[in-house]
């Protein structure tokens, strides 16, 4: 298949996926089996960004825990340590080169999906698997506020958060050409 082809299949795949799988909040190429560096990211508004060549420049010091959950992990969310914020660049569809602080859980949505670019799952980020559990499990500790706390507490004092850069400079998948992305870009 061509590169071009990849690339919409990508999106067409995560169209599909966001129907089916409504808490969805973002996927990426090589959970479709799409070996190239690109995901999405969906707000709560249902709006997409399309993130492609991805890079962390920088990450916050500040490390907060939440839950996370993973469409290639189903029923089962962890408890996450990750940085508050991330200052990234990536290319869009329509080609553009753009740098974007995000913050909260678009942060947490990125770093999550720029994991799974390098082959990292969250499980790969868990202080302890007392942290990994049944969503029925995640949901009593979300549901009570003092519990939660606790919980996000012990994260973060065990969190040793290796540095983005230094861990994953390694490329597991190829990058794709902006040339390729100005071509694909006229389609959408
Ligand atoms: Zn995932």
């Amino acid at each position: 298949m061509e590169d071009p082809q990849l690339i919409e299949a990508f999106v067409r795949s995560t169209r599909a996926c966001f129907l089916e799988f409504k808490h969805a909040v973002a996927v990426s190429a090589p959970q479709f089996g799409i070996p190239h560096r690109m995901f999405s990211l969906k707000d709560r508004r249902d709006r997409i960004t399309w993130i492609i060549n991805p890079e962390i420049l920088e990450v916050s010091r500040v490390i907060v825990a939440d839950f996370e959950g993973c469409l290639s992990i189903p029923e089962y969310e962890g408890l996450v340590p990750r940085p508050y914020s991330v200052l990234a660049q990536f290319e869009d569809l329509s080609g553009k080169r753009r740098t974007e602080r995000l913050r909260g859980l678009s942060a947490r949505s990125f770093l999550h999906e720029f994991d799974h670019l390098e082959g990292i799952l969250y499980l790969d980020r868990l202080t302890s698997l007392e942290f990994f559990m049944h969503t029925d499990e995640a949901d009593k500790i979300r549901n009570s506020k003092k519990s939660f706390r606790e919980f996000a507490g012990r994260v973060v004092a065990q969190a040793e958060i290796r540095g983005y850069q230094s861990v994953l400079p390694k490329m597991s998948t190829p990058k794709i050409s902006s040339s390729l992305v100005d071509k694909v870009a006229s389609r959408f």
